[in-house]
């Protein structure tokens, strides 16, 4: 545990896995008086719940001094311990309305996101040998989820006050629907889930749940960062780190790098978007890999990342889609 600013506590909560593609998440604990805001869960699992009690105990604090708690989004590493929090502590719970909107069709019935996801899998080419090992592979993860409807709507730009602090909530959906950050201006701090991490390169993908441009969405959200008054940026995996400005300039790049060579394989012919992805490389976890070495949940990842980049091309007549054999294949139209 790390207190970054008297009365601002990094915890790092373990994945449930050590060593799997599983990672770690910074949460934070924030002092108010006589009460404490919890900024993300971790995943639900004993350990993760036994850590965050320890490091409660440590400040002299006890879960049930906990009275907010805000979801930086919705992916499991962010809100899976949730439920289990609400059943010991009074704490209201707080996320965007998009995707307070999203939790029952994202783990309480997913027969239909499931089937959503195959179908959209399918339609890009995916080949019915692999179809239902990327369909499921987030399954996997569901079990570390104890779901709970948050009962604080946020919209993005409210101020939550907490002690001497006070958050506004920026809404900056890319990474996620409805993810958001919060920018502390007297602090200069700005709490940034997983849209801005100091090496990881979040992933983007067009999805069932994503929104039509989720690509287009993150520019944005990036670019609406930028303008902030940031000294530090603390994220929800890796470490803090200064020089926004910086990673946003870094993370821009990489997208316009990662639709050039998305680009180049749309210009040697007609591809699906699975065959793109099969093209490129892909970095996790730090490492270069190719996509035949991907574990399924990154495949689908893959897919669902070069979809991104696809549609806004044919969207703006850089790239032609067209459906063979009820599958879209992408072409580029452009003679460069
Ligand atoms: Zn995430
Ligand atoms: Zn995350």
């Amino acid at each position: 545990m790390i207190e970054i600013i008297p009365g601002i506590y990094q915890i790092d909560l373990p994945a449930p896995v050590p060593g799997s593609q599983l990672i770690d998440v910074n949460a934070y604990l924030i002092r108010g008086e006589g009460e404490w805001m919890l900024v993300d869960t971790g995943w639900n699992t004993r350990y993760t719940f036994s850590i965050l009690q320890n490091r409660l105990s440590q400040i002299g604090a006890r879960l049930e001094d906990i009275t907010l708690v805000v979801i930086t989004h919705f992916h499991p590493d962010h809100y899976g311990l949730v439920g289990k929090l609400k059943q010991v502590s009074s704490a209201k719970v707080a996320m965007h309305q998009i995707e307070v909107n999203l939790i029952k069709s994202r783990y309480l019935s997913m027969d239909q996101l499931l089937s959503e996801t195959a179908a959209t899998l399918k339609l890009h080419g995916v080949p019915e040998d692999e179809l239902p090992l990327l369909q499921n592979a987030s399954l996997e993860v569901r079990k570390y989820v104890s779901p709970f409807t948050p009962e604080v709507v946020l919209n993005g730009g409210e101020t939550i006050s907490h002690g001497e602090f006070a958050f506004q909530v920026v809404w900056t959906p890319g990474h996620s629907p409805g993810h958001i950050c919060l920018y502390e201006p007297r602090c200069k701090l700005l709490l940034s889930g997983d849209h801005m991490l100091p090496t990881i390169f979040p992933n983007v993908g067009l999805h069932p749940q994503s929104g039509p441009d989720p690509l287009g969405d993150y520019r944005r959200s990036l670019r609406s960062v930028e303008e902030l008054d940031v000294d530090l940026v603390l994220p929800a995996h890796e470490y803090p780190f200064t020089l926004m400005k910086r990673r946003v300039g870094e993370l821009l790049a990489h997208l316009d790098q990662r639709k050039e060579s998305i680009l180049d394989v749309v210009r040697q012919g007609a591809h699906t978007v699975y065959q793109v992805s099969s093209e490129i490389p892909w970095i996790v976890n730090g490492s270069i890999m190719s996509f035949s070495e991907l574990s399924p949940l990154d495949k689908r990842l893959a897919v669902m990342s070069a979809l991104a980049h696809l549609e806004p091309l044919s969207a703006q007549g850089i790239v032609e889609k067209t459906k063979e054999d009820g599958t879209l294949v992408y072409r580029a139209l452009e003679s460069a």
